[in-house]
C-alpha cells in the first residue's frame, strides 16, 4: 500500500518519472485572490515546486475548497480569508501567515475586479475608487506590509498580475485597462528601489485566459472569433500557463530579471 502511494508520487499517470523542481523548498508564497483561476494556478505551480503556500479569497467556502484541492496534491497551504480591498483584511492575512509559516518569501498580487463595461466617460467615481482600490492601491499597499519580513529573510520575489489590457485598450474596459497599466508602472518603480533588499519585482501580462472574469469575453463566440484573429496560437490560454511564468519569476531561472513584465498571450498582435 505504502510503496504504490510513493510510487504514485514519483510517476505520472503513464509511468514516467515525474521531474520534481523543489526550488522554493523552505520559501513561504502568498497568494491574493488564489481560490480560483490565475491566482489559484500560480499557489499550485509554487506549491508543486515546494514553497508553502498561503492561499486566500473573500469566500471562507473558497477558501476551505481551494486549500483541500491542494492538500490533496500534497502541497503544504495556509488558507484565511481576505478582501484585499480591506486593510484589516490585509494585515491579517500578513499576520497569519508569519504565525503559521514563519515568514515571507514571495508576494503574488493578483486581485482584480471588472466592475464596469462600457465608454469611459460613463464611468463614475465610485467605479474608480474602487477598480483603483482592489486593481492598483491594494497591491503596492501589500507590497509595503511583505517587504520588511522579506528583508529579514534576506529578499524575495514579488509579481504583480497585470494585463494586456494595460497594453492596449480594450473596448469597454476602459479603467480596468488604466488599472492594468498602472500595474506596469508600479513593477518599474518598485524594482529599482527593492533591489538592494535583493528582492525582485516583476510582472505578468496575461492575454484571453479561460477563466470566471473573462467568461463573458470567451462565451462569446462573436468576440472569440474577433479576438483569435489578433492571435498567433488561436485558443484561450489556460491558467495554468500563467501559473508557471510567475513561478519562473519567482525562481532563481529568473535571478537577473526585475522590472519586467511578462506577456503571454498566446501571441496577441497589437499592430491588427
Ligand atoms: P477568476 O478566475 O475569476 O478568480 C478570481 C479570484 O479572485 C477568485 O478566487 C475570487 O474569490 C478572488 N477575488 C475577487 N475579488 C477579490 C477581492 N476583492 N479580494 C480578494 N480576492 C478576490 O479571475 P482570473 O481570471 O484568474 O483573474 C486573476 C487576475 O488575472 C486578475 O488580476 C485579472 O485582472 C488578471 N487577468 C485575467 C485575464 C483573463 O483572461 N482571465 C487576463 C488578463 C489578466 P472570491 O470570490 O472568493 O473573493
Amino acid at each position: 500500500m505504502w510503496s504504490r502511494a510513493v510510487r504514485s508520487l514519483w510517476t505520472n499517470p503513464l509511468g514516467q518519472m515525474r521531474m520534481f523542481h523543489s526550488n522554493f523548498a523552505g520559501k513561504v508564497a502568498v497568494v491574493t485572490a488564489s481560490t480560483d483561476g490565475i491566482g489559484l494556478a500560480a499557489a499550485q505551480a509554487l506549491g508543486q515546486r515546494g514553497a508553502h503556500v498561503v492561499v486566500s479569497s473573500r469566500s471562507q467556502a473558497n477558501v476551505d475548497k481551494a486549500v483541500a484541492l491542494l492538500q490533496n496534491q500534497n502541497i503544504r497551504v495556509t488558507g484565511t480569508t481576505c478582501n484585499v480591498g480591506k486593510g484589516e483584511d490585509r494585515e491579517k492575512l500578513v499576520q497569519l501567515t508569519l504565525d503559521q509559516c514563519g515568514g515571507i518569501d514571495i508576494l503574488v498580487s493578483n486581485a482584480a475586479v471588472i466592475p464596469f463595461f462600457g465608454k469611459i466617460i460613463d464611468s463614475t467615481e465610485e467605479i474608480w475608487d474602487e477598480i483603483l482600490s482592489i486593481n492598483v492601491t491594494s497591491s503596492f499597499l501589500m507590497t509595503k506590509l511583505v517587504v520588511p519580513h522579506m528583508e529579514k529573510r534576506g529578499g524575495g520575489n514579488i509579481v504583480f498580475v497585470s494585463s494586456i489590457a494595460g497594453y492596449q485598450p480594450m473596448q469597454g474596459l476602459g479603467p480596468y485597462c488604466v488599472s492594468k497599466s498602472a500595474l506596469l508602472g508600479l513593477t518599474k518603480v518598485l524594482a529599482p528601489e527593492l533591489a538592494p533588499s535583493n528582492i525582485r519585482v516583476n510582472g505578468v501580462a496575461p492575454g484571453m485566459i479561460k477563466t470566471e472574469m473573462s467568461s463573458p469575453f470567451w462565451k462569446n463566440e462573436e468576440v472569440m472569433s474577433e479576438f483569435k484573429k489578433r492571435l498567433s496560437i488561436k485558443r484561450t490560454g489556460k491558467a495554468e500557463e500563467i501559473g508557471s511564468v510567475i513561478s519562473f519569476l519567482c525562481s532563481e531561472e529568473a535571478s537577473y530579471i526585475t522590472g519586467e513584465t511578462i506577456e503571454a498571450s498566446g501571441g496577441f498582435n497589437y499592430g491588427f
